[in-house]
């Protein structure tokens, strides 16, 4: 039975309940974040953490707990529960309260904390991807509970038997329904900037990091349709896949069809990442 963090307790999964005036489940009024741990050790934690701030900061709450207490209680579940590999999932709403929209002040959060295991993935396998227009709201940097759009957008993916849907808003890509987007053009890397129509993927500006100083530096700048469509390669990023190279998109084969040169390239780096951060 799987252990879990609720508001202060640990206790099992199963057992764990929150009132149904909750505003996270009336109004989706509330943010989270999945961090990855590898080795039963957070992995980007501080980067995860910075965001998971911004986003309460964005709708307007208090960070909830400091980044002590947040090691405290990840390592208690890490240790806790099954697999070397797990996923960490936190969840913020702004707490309890009669059901009107307007938020009323000084509201207790609900602090859901849980894990489970990470499959282990290859990351050399080729996936695939369809396009969709983005149809979601306009504050896609908030990490929201809200995720109606972006279940949809997977939804339509999957139906199509493909892995990930690729949004497109006026011509540009932005991101993936739960990824973030790379592509090379013309032996160039690129991924779209941050803005407030994307989420700052914590893998995302890692390999934008670890690439600045090398050949395949990212080019942080809009990448249109077109670029999309005669790109040599695709990628997408996320801390639950972390890299998945995309052989097919649209039914039709990205550049030679398998996985690109620089993918491979990158691939090593970030697992040279990996393991010297575990040494550390
Ligand atoms: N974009 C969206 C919409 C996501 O849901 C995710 C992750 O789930 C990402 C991007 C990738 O972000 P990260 O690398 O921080 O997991």
């Amino acid at each position: 039975m799987s252990l879990c963090y609720l508001n202060g307790s640990f206790l099992p999964l199963a057992e764990a309940q929150i009132s149904v005036l909750d505003r996270g489940f009336i109004f989706g009024d509330g943010v989270y974040e999945v961090i990855p741990a590898f080795g039963r050790r957070p992995f980007r934690l501080d980067a995860h953490l910075r965001r998971l701030d911004r986003s309460l900061s964005a709708i307007g709450m208090r960070p909830v707990l400091a980044a002590g207490p947040w090691a405290e209680i990840f390592a208690r579940l890490l240790n806790t529960n099954e697999g070397e590999d797990q996923t960490l999932y936190v969840q913020i709403t702004r707490g309890v309260a009669p059901r009107v929209h307007a938020p009323p002040p000084n509201l207790a959060p609900t602090v859901l904390v849980m894990s489970s295991p990470l499959p282990r993935q290859d990351l050399a396998q080729a996936v695939s991807a369809v396009t969709h227009e983005d149809f979601r709201w306009q504050r896609c940097d908030i990490k929201s509970i809200s995720l109606l759009g972006n279940v949809l957008l997977r939804q339509f993916a999957v139906e199509a038997g493909a892995h990930e849907a690729i949004l497109l808003r006026d011509g540009q890509v932005t991101e993936g329904a739960s990824s973030n987007v790379f592509v090379v053009h013309d032996g160039q890397l690129y991924t779209p900037p941050h803005s407030q129509l994307l989420l700052p993927g914590v893998t995302r500006d890692l390999l934008v990091e670890l690439l600045a100083d090398t050949d395949d530096a990212v080019r942080e700048a809009p990448v249109t349709e077109q670029m999309l469509r005669s790109a040599e390669e695709i990628w997408l990023s996320s801390s639950g896949r972390e890299l998945a190279p995309v052989g097919i998109l649209d039914g039709r084969p990205v550049g030679a069809g398998g996985v690109g040169d620089v993918y491979r390239r990158v691939l090593a780096r970030y697992q040279q990442f990996k393991v010297s951060s575990r040494e550390r």
